[in-house]
C-alpha cells in the first residue's frame, strides 16, 4: 500500500542573505537581512502558569517576573498597533498560560479592534471552558489547546497539575463558542507519549480537529531535553501512514506556517507536524515575539532581544518603538542551529519567552 502519497513541499531550512551592502530599511514591512518579511507576532501576556508541564517548567522553584515588570494591556496594545502598522497581520497570544492573566478578554477586544487578519491563542485549556464565550465575543478567532496524552493518568504525569477531562471539555466549549478551528498541540517525547500517535490521529478523525505533533525543543526549564527524546516528524508521518494512507496538503510559497499538514486519503481528517528540531523551517520564518516583560525577540532559540518596556514607560514615540521592532527583525540569524556544535540553549525557557 502507498502510505504517503508524495513528499510535501519542504520549507527552506536556511535563507539566502541579501546583498551585504543593504542597510536596515526605515519604512516598509519588517524585513531581515535574508529578506524574510515578518508578519506574525507572538505576544506573551504572562510568564506564569497554573500547570508545570515536564517539558516546559520545573515542578518547583520557577521564578516569575515581578508583576510591575509585566507589560500592561495599554503597553501591549500600543506595541501591537505599531506592529500592525509595520505589516504584521497575525497575532497569537500565549505565555505562560495566557488565561491566568486577569481580564484577558479586554486585551483581546483591543487587539481585535486593530484589525489583524488572524487573532489566535494557545492555551493549556484549564480555564478555557469558562472563558471561551467572552474571548469569542471580544474578537478572538481561534485557539490551539495543548494536550499531550489521551490517558488521564499519563496526562496528569506530564502536565503535573492538569486534568484531561477538563481540557477535552474545554475543546468542546471553545467550538461551541465559535472559536474554530480548535487545533490540538501534542508535544511528543520518546518513551513518554509516542505510543499515542495513532490514538491522537483517531481522536482527530473522530472530532474533526487537527492534531499537531510538535517536536520536543531544548527550551525546558529543567534542562532535561536530549536529542534522543525527540520524535522526528518524519517518523510520526511514517507511523501514521502505516495506520492509514496520508497525502500532503500542498501549499503555495506564501504559506509559511510552521506545521506541515497531511490529509488522510480516505477523507478522515488532517494532522500536522511541527519539525522544529529535525527539519528546521527557519528559511521561511516570519515570526517575532514580544515577551511578557517587554522584550522583542526574533527567535525562540536566540538570546538576542531588545526591550521596548523602558521606551514604553518613558513615553517614547511610536517611531522609536517601531525602530526597535525593525532592529530586532534585522538582527535575526539565518537559523536556530540546534544540532550544530556551536548551539547553546537560550537562557530564557519556553514559558518565559512565549511559545
Ligand atoms: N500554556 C499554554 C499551553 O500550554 O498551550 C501556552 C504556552 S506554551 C509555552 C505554548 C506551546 O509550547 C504549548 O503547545 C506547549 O505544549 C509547547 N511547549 C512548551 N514547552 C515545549 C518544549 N520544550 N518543546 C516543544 N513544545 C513546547
Ligand atoms: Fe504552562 Fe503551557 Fe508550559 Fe505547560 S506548556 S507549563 S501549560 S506554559
Amino acid at each position: 500500500m502507498t502510505a504517503v502519497a508524495a513528499a510535501p513541499v519542504r520549507l527552506a531550512r536556511r535563507p539566502e542573505p541579501l546583498a551585504r551592502a543593504v542597510a536596515m530599511p526605515e519604512e516598509g514591512p519588517l524585513v531581515d537581512t535574508f529578506g524574510r518579511v515578518h508578519t506574525d507576532l507572538r505576544i506573551s501576556v504572562t510568564d506564569r502558569c497554573n500547570l508545570r508541564c515536564t517539558y516546559c517548567m520545573a515542578e518547583v522553584g520557577e521564578i516569575f517576573r515581578p508583576r510591575d515588570e509585566i507589560l500592561t494591556f495599554d503597553e501591549i496594545e500600543r506595541v501591537a498597533r505599531i506592529a500592525f502598522s509595520l505589516g504584521v497581520t497575525a497575532v497569537r497570544l500565549t505565555g505562560g498560560e495566557p488565561l491566568v492573566r486577569a481580564g484577558l478578554a479586554d486585551l483581546v477586544a483591543r487587539l481585535s479592534a486593530l484589525g489583524f487578519a488572524d487573532l489566535a491563542l494557545t492555551t493549556n485549556g484549564t480555564a478555557l471552558a469558562r472563558l471561551a464565550p467572552a474571548l469569542r465575543a471580544a474578537g478572538l478567532d481561534r485557539v490551539n489547546v495543548s494536550c499531550d496524552s489521551l490517558r488521564a493518568d499519563r496526562f496528569a504525569r506530564i502536565r503535573r497539575r492538569g486534568e484531561l477531562g477538563r481540557v477535552l471539555a474545554a475543546m468542546d466549549a471553545a467550538e461551541e463558542a465559535g472559536l474554530r478551528p480548535v487545533k490540538v498541540n501534542v508535544v511528543l517525547q520518546r518513551g513518554v507519549n509516542d505510543d499515542e500517535i495513532v490514538d491522537f490521529a483517531e481522536f482527530g478523525r473522530a472530532t474533526g480537529r487537527e492534531v499537531r505533533f510538535i517536536e520536543f525543543m531544548p527550551l525546558d526549564s529543567e534542562g532535561s531535553w536530549a536529542a534522543d527524546a525527540v520524535v522526528p516528524s518524519a517518523e510520526v508521518i511514517a507511523r501514521l501512514a502505516a495506520y492509514s494512507p496520508l497525502a500532503p496538503v500542498w501549499r503555495d510559497s506564501t504559506d509559511v506556517a510552521p506545521a506541515t499538514v497531511y490529509q488522510f486519503v480516505d477523507g478522515g481528517g488532517r494532522i500536522g507536524v511541527v519539525a522544529t528540531v529535525s527539519e528546521p523551517f527557519c528559511g521561511t520564518c516570519n515570526r517575532l515575539r514580544l515577551t511578557a516583560d517587554g522584550a522583542v525577540r526574533n527567535c525562540l532559540f536566540s538570546d538576542d532581544e531588545l526591550s521596548v518596556r523602558d521606551l514604553l514607560v518613558g513615553g517614547a514615540s511610536d517611531d522609536a518603538i517601531a525602530r526597535v521592532l525593525r532592529r530586532a527583525v534585522w538582527g535575526k540569524r539565518a537559523g536556530h542551529g540546534i544540532g550544530e556544535a556551536a548551539f547553546v540553549r537560550p537562557v530564557r525557557t519556553m514559558s518565559m519567552i512565549g511559545g
